[in-house]
């Protein structure tokens, strides 16, 4: 009997300890999905898979510690070395775009934070992401491998060569904004293959494009205005 009672003490000792650890797990929870319903789900992204997979992933743990509190606000945020988290509807956006499958083999261009990599990574196979940053390629190596995601493989390098490696990609995301199309990423997709690119000058306004890749030719259109980091070369 004693000996229940102490157990049930411990018990509820551990639940006190750790109560402040659920409640706020439990606060970000409420908050992603508020984001997947307004800001996702309700400008009209549809796709299950996507839509899911940004219920799950922890996008707090993406963002610098301070400000967790607004990783799942209306917009993009500062990661550190003059680069920004996309805002959640453009990565929702664009992950819809591509027409994720389980088995695909996804290329991302600019992995920043690791997000849109992870996002990616809980609906296809495989997802390679190139950094130039070699401090943020780091700290995203780290970050993904210590949530699990392991169907990730970060590099630090110029994204504008893709990675050879891997191709060829059913599809490529390339989250900086480019002047042109690189020619080797079209390259290294697949017959059939989407990519997504934003295109313009940098600090300017510049167009989201969905590109395809039918009979050796690129079927290219222009989605609308955004506004993304410039894409550097080395
Ligand atoms: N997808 C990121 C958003 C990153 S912002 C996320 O989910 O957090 C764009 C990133 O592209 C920046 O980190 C920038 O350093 C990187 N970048 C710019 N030019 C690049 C290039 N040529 N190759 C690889 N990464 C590049």
């Amino acid at each position: 009997m004693k000996r229940k009672i102490y157990h049930m003490a411990i018990a509820a000792g551990l639940l006190l300890t750790a109560s402040p650890l659920l409640f706020s797990q439990d606060a970000y929870q409420k908050k992603r999905e508020e984001m997947v319903q307004y800001q996702i789900a309700g400008r009209g992204i549809t796709d299950k898979a996507t839509l899911n997979a940004m219920r799950t992933v922890p996008r707090h743990l993406f963002v610098p510690e301070n400000l967790r509190s607004r990783a799942y606000d209306d917009g993009p945020l500062p990661i550190g070395y003059g680069q920004t988290i996309s805002q959640p509807y453009i990565v929702g956006y664009m992950t819809e775009a591509i027409r994720p499958k389980p088995d695909f083999r996804v290329l991302e261009i600019g992995t920043g934070s690791g997000y849109q990599a992870a996002v990616l990574a809980k609906i296809v196979d495989k997802a390679y992401t190139i950094e130039i940053v070699e401090e943020l390629a780091g700290q995203a190596t780290k970050r993904l491998q210590k949530l699990g995601y392991d169907n990730v493989q970060v590099r630090f390098g110029d994204g504008y060569h893709g990675w050879k490696e891997h191709a060829p990609y059913d599809a490529i995301v390339v989250t900086a904004a480019a002047e042109f199309i690189p020619p080797p990423l079209v390259e290294q997709l697949k017959p059939g293959g989407i990519m997504i690119i934003p295109i313009g000058s940098p600090f300017m306004v510049q167009t989201l494009m969905l590109v395809e890749k039918k009979g050796g030719q690129i079927k290219t259109k222009s989605l609308f205005p955004v506004r993304f980091v410039p894409f550097t070369r080395e």
